[in-house]
């Protein structure tokens, strides 16, 4: 049997766009849901032939707001999916989720459909650190989604937050994170504010109108969480992620472990066949380009997939760059003789130089076998994947 692979779906719609936010969402287009489900029904046939000997082993369904869709367009998707893939019966099939588009009778449907994880995107529970982020709910909100999730019967639900907000205080992030334990969540992921290029959050630190996020202010917060997640029983898995036992993000770690996916939707990147791929982010655009392909192919016409507009064959060089950079995210690390079994050579050989660095600064170590980051690495990642990106 061919290699399993993972199906990403991409919801680009918001119901308004957050401030520091450059994913490929889009506020005011929600008049377009139906037509974009049906279209990624069409996607999925599209590539069903060419998936048919593999399993489908997770689904995930991000966005954007994924939640916005309803139980009766996510019941078209996945019945659709279902028809074009070969999906595992005890498939990971997750959702993310805002706190202001969830109920307990939406949450029972998509149950019902399926879907067994649960992602909400909490980012903080303090009103005030919400709004200045642009989000839409409270934290009140929040402790009412994870709630309604837990009494629809989600068992495997995760929260994410937000930190290094500017001008946050040490007290008001370790809050959050106490009230996120409180909630007892099966997964928690972590990440750093970051000012991307292009939001209101760039323009408003280059006016001077917000401080930017302070990277000392964020190591620290970071340590305190990494020590109070380890006490609470949490397994730090990756970079940003921290799990009870038996809860790792299985989709996730398809991209970690550099393992093939199909990404289906606006925007959507996938690595299927060796070639990594990327579809056209406007919604107008990706629904316009699907339909074409798919007309071909109800004709029996040359298949063309459209909708796809830039790929790139992933050589040797880059799959070895990709299983490091990647795989050095995940705490275990990469194992090297597997490294050595996939491709024939020696990663600390073949890396040797530019290892060199972090290896004296302490960033990376060989642990059982496997090279990986160091806790203070892990900090400063970036200062390694940058040396392993091929030239
Ligand atoms: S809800 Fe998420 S995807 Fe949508 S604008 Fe806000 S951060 Fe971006």
């Amino acid at each position: 049997m061919a290699e399993p692979f993972s199906l990403y779906l991409h919801i680009p719609f918001c119901t308004a766009k957050c401030g520091y936010c450059d994913f490929n969402s889009y506020a005011g287009n929600e008049h377009l849901i139906p037509s974009y489900s049906q279209a990624l029904v069409k996607e999925a046939q599209l590539w069903q032939k060419t998936t048919a000997e593999r399993t489908v082993t997770t689904v995930f369904f991000g966005g954007g707001t994924p939640s916005l869709m309803p139980v009766d367009e996510m019941a078209t998707m996945m019945e659709g999916l279902r028809a074009a893939f070969d999906i595992l019966p005890d498939a990971e099939i997750s959702l993310e989720a805002n706190p202001s588009s969830l109920d307990e009778a939406y949450l029972r449907g998509l149950l019902e459909l399926g879907f067994n994880r649960l992602s909400i995107g909490v980012q903080s529970f303090h009103d005030e650190e919400l709004q200045a982020l642009d989000r839409l709910h409270s934290a009140a909100e929040a402790r009412e989604a994870f709630q309604a999730a837990r009494s629809a019967g989600f068992r495997n639900v995760s929260i994410d937050l937000i930190f290094g907000l500017p001008e946050q205080e040490m007290a008001s992030w370790q809050e959050s994170v106490e009230a996120a334990l409180a909630l007892e969540p099966d997964h928690i992921s972590l990440y750093a504010l970051t000012v991307e290029q292009g939001t209101p959050l760039a323009r408003d630190v280059a006016r001077g109108r917000t401080p930017a996020p302070s990277p000392d202010a964020q190591a620290d917060q970071y340590e305190w969480t990494e020590q109070r997640l380890a006490d609470a029983g949490y397994e730090h898995y990756e970079i940003s992620n921290w799990a009870k036992p038996g809860y790792r993000c299985e989709h996730n770690m398809t991209y970690w472990r550099c393992r093939e996916y199909l990404g289906l939707g606006a925007g959507a990147h996938s690595y299927l066949d060796g070639v990594r791929f990327a579809v056209a982010a406007l919604p107008t655009k990706y629904l316009e380009l699907v339909d074409e392909s798919w007309k071909d192919l109800q004709a029996g016409g040359e298949m063309k997939m459209r909708q796809v507009i830039s790929g790139e064959p992933i050589t040797p060089e880059l799959a070895m760059s990709d299983t490091l950079i990647l795989g050095l995210r995940i705490n275990d690390g990469v194992s090297l003789a597997q490294f050595q079994e996939q491709f024939g050579v020696d990663a600390l050989e073949r890396f040797a130089e530019e290892l060199s660095e972090p290896f004296d600064a302490g960033l990376v170590e060989e642990a059982n076998g496997n090279l990986r980051l160091t806790k203070r690495g892990r900090l400063l990642g970036n200062e390694v994947f940058v040396r392993l990106l091929p030239d």
